[in-house]
C-alpha cells in the first residue's frame, strides 16, 4: 500500500474467524510509508450510542458554569503543556510533518484555551437589554446563551488537533458535550489526547471522538445537534444537505484559494520570504496557504528571483526530534496526486517551474517546494485549491488589476497585500475574503480575538471571536415582570374602554409627530 494511505478492510481485528469483525483503518506515517497502527472503525451504532452518552453528561457540565468549565479546560492546558514532546511526536508520525510544524498544535490550543476562558462571560454571559419601548417599561430584559447539548465536530487531517480540539475548545467552554469524528488519515493523536481527557486528567466524561470514514462522519451528522465541519467544499455541501434531514445547524470551514498581492512600493525581501512561508509551510497543505501571486510590473522581476532563491533553498525530508527540515510529506496521498494534476496542468498549458515542478522519488509522500510562472486564469494552479507546495505567480499592471485577478474565484477565506502601509491597507480593504493579512501571511489564525471564514465557497460561519463560541449556543430570551397588577391591560376581558386605552397609549408612543401623538389624523 502507498505511503500515508488509508485502507478499510475487514481484518480480524482481534476476532478469531473474522466474521463480523469490524473494518478497521491502517494509519501510516507519510513521512516514511511505515504503518503505525491499525484501529477500529465505529459504527453509525457506536456513533449514535457516543453521542447519547455524553448527552447524559451534558446538563450536569452546563450546570457547573463557566467558572467550572473553565477550571477543567485548565487542566487540559497544562497536561498539553506537560506532554508538548509527546503530542508532537504524535502529530510528527501521522501527518508526516517536519518537527516544527508538528509542535504548532500545542502552542495555539493552549493560548486558545485561556483565551475563551478570560473571554467567555464577555462573549456568552448573560446580557441585560434595555426594552426599546416605554410600554415594556416594566419587564427585565435578558438574554442567556444556552449550548447547543452536543457539537459534532468532524475535521481534517492538516492539523490534527487545532481542526478538531480547536473547535471542541469554545465548544465545551460554552456548556456543550462535544464527540469529534477526525480524519481518517490522522486519528491517533486526537484520540490520545481524548483518552488523557478521560483517564490521565480525570474530566467530566464530554468529550469523544469516533474514528472512521465519511459514514461515519453522516452518522455523527445524524446525532448531534450542530456540526462543525472543516474539510474540503466537496464534503462541506453533503455534509449540509444531510444536515438539512434533521434540520442541524452547521458551520463549514472550507477551502481556499488565497491570493497574495505584492505591490511595487513593497519590501521585496519581506514578500518574498512571506510567500514563501505562506506557500509552503506545512507543505502548503493550509486552507489559508498562499497559493496564487499578482505583482505589480515594476516589482516583478526582483520579487520572483527572491522568491526562487528562498524555495529552492527550503530542505526537505523526514525530521528527527529537533527541527533540521522545512518541509515535510505529503500527508494524504490523495492530495498529492491533486497538486501532481494541477501542477502538470500548468506546466502542459505554458507554464514554467522556476524551481520543483514533481513528486520527490524515494520512501515517503513528497512533492518539491514549486514556483510557478507564466501562469493564467485558465489553469486549475490558478484556480482550483492545489493544497501543496506550490504557487503561481503573474505580473500585473497595477493594483486594480491585481484585485480584479485576487477576487477572481469561487473562494474567498483569506488573503494577503504587501506594501507601503497605508497603500496596501486600502488595497487589502478591497479582498473579498473572510480575513487579509497587511505586510504578513498566515498570523490572521493567531489573532483569535477577531472571526476567522471563508466568504463564497469557503465556507459559512467563523470561528475564533465572540462568533466562535456564541455559535455553539441558543441565545434564550427571559422576559420577567418587575411590576404588575393582577392583569394587564391588553389581556381578557376585551372591552371598549381598555381596548381603547391600548390603542391610545400605543398610537402615543408609536407616532413620531406631536398631532397623532395626541390621537389626531395627521
Ligand atoms: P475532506 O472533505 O476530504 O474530509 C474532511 C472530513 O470529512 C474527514 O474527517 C472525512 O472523513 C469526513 N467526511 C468525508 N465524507 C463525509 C461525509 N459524506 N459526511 C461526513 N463526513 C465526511 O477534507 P480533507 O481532505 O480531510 O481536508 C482538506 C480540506 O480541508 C481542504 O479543502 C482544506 O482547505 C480544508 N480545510 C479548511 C480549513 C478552514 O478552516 N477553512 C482548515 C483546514 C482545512
Amino acid at each position: 500500500m502507498e505511503s500515508g494511505t488509508v485502507e478499510t478492510s475487514t481484518q480480524a481485528n482481534g476476532v478469531a474467524n473474522g466474521a463480523g469483525a469490524p473494518a478497521t483503518l491502517d494509519v501510516h506515517n507519510p513521512a516514511t510509508g511505515a504503518l503505525i497502527e491499525t484501529i477500529a472503525i465505529d459504527s453509525p451504532t457506536v456513533v449514535a450510542e457516543t453521542v447519547a452518552r455524553v448527552r447524559a453528561n451534558q446538563a450536569e457540565w452546563e450546570a457547573i458554569g463557566l467558572e467550572g468549565r473553565r477550571h477543567w479546560l485548565g487542566k487540559l492546558r497544562d497536561w498539553m503543556l506537560d506532554n508538548a514532546a509527546r503530542i508532537g511526536d504524535a502529530m510528527q508520525a501521522e501527518t508526516g510533518k517536519v518537527r516544527a510544524d508538528a509542535t504548532t498544535e500545542t502552542i495555539y490550543l493552549t493560548d486558545l484555551i485561556n483565551f475563551y476562558g478570560a473571554k467567555a462571560e464577555k462573549f456568552i454571559g448573560d446580557e441585560s437589554v434595555r426594552p426599546h419601548s416605554p410600554l415594556l417599561a416594566a419587564k427585565k430584559l435578558t438574554i442567556q446563551y444556552r449550548p447547543y447539548p452536543v457539537v459534532g465536530i468532524i475535521s481534517p487531517w492538516n492539523f490534527p488537533l487545532t481542526l478538531a480540539l480547536g473547535d471542541a475548545i469554545p465548544a465545551l467552554q460554552a456548556g456543550a458535550a462535544v464527540v469529534i469524528k477526525p480524519s481518517e488519515f490522522t486519528p491517533l493523536g486526537l484520540a490520545e489526547v481524548v483518552k488523557a481527557w478521560k483517564e490521565e486528567i480525570g474530566a467530566p466524561d464530554v468529550l469523544d471522538c469516533v474514528q472512521g470514514v465519511g459514514e461515519t462522519g453522516g452518522a455523527l451528522v445524524d446525532a448531534a445537534d450542530f456540526i462543525q465541519f472543516t474539510g474540503s467544499d466537496r464534503t462541506g455541501r453533503k455534509v449540509m444537505a444531510r444536515a438539512a434531514e434533521t434540520l442541524t445547524p452547521v458551520s463549514l470551514e472550507l477551502g481556499g484559494k488565497d491570493p497574495m498581492i505584492v505591490l511595487s512600493d513593497a519590501d521585496l525581501d519581506r514578500a518574498a520570504n512571506a510567500a514563501t512561508y505562506g506557500g509552503m509551510m506545512n507543505s502548503g497543505q493550509i486552507c489559508m496557504s498562499v497559493e496564487r501571486i499578482y505583482v505589480e510590473e515594476p516589482a516583478y522581476d526582483e520579487f520572483v528571483r527572491k522568491l526562487t532563491k528562498e524555495v529552492s533553498g527550503l530542505r526537505q525530508g523526514a525530521d528527527g526530534k529537533t527541527p533540521e527540515k522545512d518541509i515535510g510529506a505529503m500527508t494524504s496521498p490523495n492530495q498529492t496526486a491533486i497538486v501532481e494534476d494541477h501542477v502538470e496542468d500548468a506546466l502542459a498549458s505554458g507554464a514554467k517551474a522556476l524551481t520543483g515542478g514533481k513528486r520527490v522519488e524515494g520512501p515517503g509522500d513528497y512533492f518539491e517546494p514549486t514556483v510557478l510562472v507564466d501562469v493564467d486564469h485558465s489553469m486549475k494552479v490558478m484556480r482550483d485549491e492545489t493544497f501543496g507546495p506550490v504557487v503561481g505567480v503573474m505580473k500585473v499592471r497595477d493594483s486594480e488589476e491585481a484585485l480584479r485577478f485576487a477576487n477572481d474565484t469561487r473562494y474567498g477565506l483569506s488573503g494577503s497585500v504587501f506594501g507601503e502601509k497605508e497603500r496596501a491597507e486600502k488595497v487589502a480593504r478591497r479582498v473579498e475574503c473572510g480575513a487579509v493579512n497587511v505586510n504578513d501571511v498566515l498570523v490572521n489564525y493567531l489573532a483569535m480575538d477577531v472571526p476567522m471564514g471563508g466568504w463564497k465557497e469557503s465556507g459559512i460561519g467563523f470561528r475564533h471571536g465572540e462568533y466562535g463560541i456564541k455559535k455553539y449556543c441558543r441565545p434564550e430570551s427571559i422576559v420577567a415582570t418587575r411590576f404588575g397588577g393582577k392583569r394587564e391591560p391588553s389581556w381578557f376581558p376585551y372591552t371598549r374602554s381598555r381596548r381603547g386605552l391600548v390603542g391610545r397609549v400605543a398610537q402615543a408612543f408609536n407616532a413620531r409627530d406631536f398631532k397623532r401623538r395626541l390621537g389626531m389624523r395627521g
